[in-house]
């Protein structure tokens, strides 16, 4: 049996390994994906000291850096199962393959993935100019026209730090008014570069074949469709944590997310989360990297208080 066993090969997956395996105890990990959401990523400069990568380059650095130790890596691996320890203290993780694994303590770091709007032209132009994360890609739009999809708090903030960045901002929602809180609306109606258009279901994301162009939405008073000229669509419709497979295994919150404490600790004892599919705010890598080495230094501390030598 493994003493770590980390679920997900992101970067809180992969920083969890690393810490584990460098304490020189038994540390595996089993990714469906290895390098997670980076994958699909084009420009990363907010890695603090790394001005600049590229997302596909950095999942290999993870990578890379993970085989310096001595990690037993198990790549697409989709864990199906969590089956909490019994008299013998060894949880069990058990996969779509049929494969099961046994271990000490479990590190869950199976991040999360945007809900996509699903309308043509929103995959064949996704990082060019289709994007979810504005702290990630605002600035690359710098100066430019952009939409954000999205009525709720993540949308309506999103539209108040792109007006900061960019040239101009509309927001659409499908709804008849914005769901977000008061004070996040009057700061927005406050802006003089946002637009707030209702009842605006998108059809279709634009574009000349290198890049975003435009949109079309649907208004749903008049029934026309209508055209918005731009650069950039910011997608802020939901962000899904990846753990439909431990409902009702243990505590997750009203959106799914793993609810963890200060040190990654979960509400089964030796199970520990990390990164975007845990209740900690703001998914970004590099908190991900440090909330990856925190589970695992907390899984470390349970190891050395319950096991024996
Ligand atoms: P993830 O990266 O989501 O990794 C999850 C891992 O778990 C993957 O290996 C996956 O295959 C695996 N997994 C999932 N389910 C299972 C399962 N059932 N069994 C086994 N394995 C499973 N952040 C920044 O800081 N800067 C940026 O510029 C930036 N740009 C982004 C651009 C895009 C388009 C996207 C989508 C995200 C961006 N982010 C950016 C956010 C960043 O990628 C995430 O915060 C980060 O990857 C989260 O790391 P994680 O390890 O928690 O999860």
């Amino acid at each position: 049996a493994f003493d770590v066993l980390v679920i997900g090969g992101g970067p809180a997956g992969a920083s969890a390994a690393i810490y584990a395996a460098r304490k020189g105890i038994r540390t595996g990990i089993a990714a469906e994906r290895f390098g997670g959401q980076v994958l699909d990523t084009m420009a990363i400069e907010n890695l603090i000291s790394v001005p600049e990568t590229e997302g596909p380059k950095l999942a290999r650095a993870l990578e890379e850096h993970v085989r310096q130790y001595e990690v037993d890596i198990m790549n697409l691996q989709r864990a199906s199962q969590l089956v909490p320890a019994g008299a013998d203290g060894l949880h069990e993780v058990r996969f779509e393959n049929g494969a099961a694994l046994k271990a000490k303590t479990v590190i869950l770091a199976t991040g999360a993935r945007y809900r996509a709007l699903g309308v043509p032209g929103e995959e064949q132009y996704r990082a060019k100019g289709v994007a979810y994360c504005p702290h990630c890609d605002g600035p690359l739009f710098k100066g430019k026209r952009v939409a954000v999809i999205g009525g709720g708090n993540s949308g309506v903030e999103a539209a108040i730090d792109l007006a900061g960045i960019v040239a101009h901002v509309t927001l659409l929602t499908h709804g008849a008014q914005l769901r977000a809180d008061a004070v996040l609306q009057r700061k927005l109606h406050s802006l003089p570069n946002v637009q707030v258009i209702l009842n605006a279901p998108i059809a279709e994301v634009t574009g000349d074949g290198q890049k975003v162009n435009g949109l079309l939405y649907k208004d749903r008073v008049s029934g026309e469709t209508r055209r918005l000229d731009l650069e950039g669509v910011f997608v802020q419709i939901g962000l899904l944590p990846n753990s439909e497979w431990l409902k009702g295994t243990l505590e997750l919150s009203e959106r799914g997310e793993i609810i963890v404490d200060a040190r990654g600790a979960t509400s089964l004892p030796g199970v520990f989360a990390a990164g975007d599919a845990t209740t900690v705010p703001y998914k970004q890598i590099v908190i991900a990297l440090g909330e990856g080495a925190k589970a695992s230094l907390a899984a470390f501390d349970h190891l050395i208080r319950t096991s024996a030598p």
